[in-house]
């Protein structure tokens, strides 16, 4: 509605000014004066033709009227007080340090007499999902403030200018309708390091946000959050004192955090006795809070779907596998030769799986589940952080055991295991560049500026060909109980810990 009257206005003032100096020149000179109907019609489309080009051309360079900063005001206090702590599990450090930033907003007043300066910007760091955003808006439920959110990329434009003219639209905003809390998630989208020349469109609106952080005096009661997973990568004027000089981590949560989230995310959900959510929090190491949170509600939707008036322990193992390996595919049009791949290649995980320790295997199936063919479900034994060399090793190796066993039953390879070399290229990488565990010694290499990658390269190599002869050197030694758990796998479809357990029992005892 305000958009199509800004339209007409616009249409109309270009309407007027050419007729103004239409009028102008024809009273300079009378002499071309012929003012009639074909002449209100020509001068009707050159407004028109002016106003199109205006539009397409200069609205890009003046977005800030139309883009998603310009919702009322009433909107924008909906939002407030909805979220608060009580919604946020498993935090309670972050919480605590949050506290002193509830009481500058909330008694403002107290600190301003004393002189003291309230902290402009705070800065959460920590992977996807861990409740980043989250916390963000309980901390303006809390303050009852205005939770005012924008994401990096939205800054990043080709136009020079753009992003920092939006940057200085959400400061606006946020000034009018204080106490609020800007809440900038990716920043590092913006606030990369800066090039050598200060001239890009990205340099200049980090330099805007910097200005615009610098500019506000923060008992006005105005606090900004960026959120990122990568504090490696910010410019370190950013981090500056009087700037982003909090720095938070988030990471994943806990056993205990997880039960805690488990609790939260099941409130208003009625739960039947055979739920333990301890050992829900037990099997889902890793996960972030987002993960539980979607895996509860597909929980509830499953037992909808059954006309169960509880959920049951049933419902929550099905989400959670939905959660880890995606949707059960209804007709799978699976061929026979592949399901018969698909079985080796898991029975291939499973067996270096447990050969090596790597992890509890609850389960093997190869009923199709998004786009994989087959899965092994898998936990770690406890909750540990901290992983060692050989660990990783053998990680990579379990990864790699899909594809080794469809190479040693089939003499031949497929595309399988794309996921599987995915993740274990990655893990390799994290070793010689992360972790200081390769020939190139104790030390971090940033692949952002390492010129050349080549030695890093090389390492990398060393680690996944070395883990694939193991991989193959076991399989080879257990070929036998490779076969017998891919023919259960093909009979059974499923296997489960406890059958997976017997197959080992059977093949030793015959062994010895
Ligand atoms: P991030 O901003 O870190 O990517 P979000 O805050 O967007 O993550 O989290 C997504 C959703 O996951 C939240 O809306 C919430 O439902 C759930 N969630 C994540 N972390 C937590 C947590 N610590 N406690 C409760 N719920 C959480
Ligand atoms: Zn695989």
């Amino acid at each position: 509605m305000k958009k199509s009257l800004n339209n007409i206005i616009l249409f109309l003032s270009i309407f007027i000014n050419l007729l103004l100096i239409y009028l102008l020149v024809t009273e300079l000179h009378p002499s071309i004066s012929n003012f009639n109907v074909p002449f209100l019609i020509a001068l009707f489309f050159g407004s028109f033709t002016i106003y199109i080009l205006f539009k397409s051309k200069f609205t890009e360079l003046m977005p800030v009227r139309y883009n998603s900063f310009s919702d009322t005001g009433e909107e924008l206090l909906k939002k407030k007080g909805n979220i608060t702590f009580k919604d946020v599990a498993g935090l309670d450090e972050v919480i605590e340090e949050l506290k002193v930033i509830i009481d500058f907003m909330t008694n403002t007043e107290k600190y301003n007499k004393m002189g003291a300066k309230i902290p402009k910007g705070i800065l959460f760091y920590g992977p996807p999902g861990t409740g980043k955003t989250l916390l963000a808006s309980a901390l303006a439920g809390e303050t009852n403030s205005t939770f005012i959110s924008a994401s990096g990329s939205e800054f990043v434009e080709k136009y020079v200018g753009v992003g920092a003219s939006r940057i200085r639209a959400l400061f606006a905003k946020a000034k009018k309708y204080a106490p609020s809390i800007i809440f900038i998630d990716e920043i590092d989208a913006v606030g990369t390091k800066r090039n050598t020349d200060n001239n890009s469109e990205k340099d200049q609106t980090l330099n805007q946000l910097l200005v615009e952080m610098d500019g506000f005096n923060s008992n006005e009661g105005i606090i900004v959050i960026g959120a990122t997973n990568r504090i490696d990568m910010l410019d370190e004027a950013l981090l500056r004192p009087g700037r982003f000089d909090r720095t938070i981590h988030i990471g994943p949560p806990n056993l205990k955090g997880r039960l805690e989230i488990l609790k939260v995310h099941t409130r208003n959900k009625p739960l039947d006795e055979s739920v333990s959510l301890m050992d829900l929090a037990r099997k889902t190491h890793g996960m972030t809070g987002a993960h539980l949170a979607t895996m509860c509600n597909e929980a509830a939707i499953l037992a909808v779907m059954r006309n169960k008036s509880k959920i049951g322990k049933e419902e929550f193992e099905e989400a959670l596998e939905r959660v880890i390996a995606g949707l059960k595919k209804k007709n799978p049009s699976v061929l026979e030769k592949e399901r018969t791949i698909a079985a080796y290649h898991e029975a291939g995980h499973a067996l270096i799986g447990k050969i090596l320790n790597v992890n509890i295997i609850e389960k093997i199936s190869i009923v199709p589940r998004g786009e994989a063919l087959g899965y092994v479900l898998n936990f770690p034994k406890d909750d540990s952080f901290l992983l060692t060399k050989t660990e990783l090793k053998n990680k990579i190796t379990m990864l790699l055991g899909g594809r080794a066993s469809e190479e040693i039953i089939f003499n031949e390879i497929s595309t399988g295991a794309e996921n599987d070399l995915k993740e274990a290229t990655k893990i390799a990488y994290q070793m010689v560049c992360n972790y200081g565990m390769s020939e190139l010694g104790n030390r971090v290499f940033d692949l952002h500026f390492v010129k050349s990658t080549e030695l890093i390269d090389q390492e990398v190599d060393k680690i996944i060909n070395s883990c694939y002869s193991f991989a193959k050197k076991l399989l080879l030694e257990h070929k036998t109980k490779v076969i017998a758990i891919a023919e259960k796998l093909l009979e059974k479809e499923t296997i489960t810990k406890e059958e997976l357990e017997e197959i080992f029992e059977e093949k030793t005892s015959l062994c010895v």
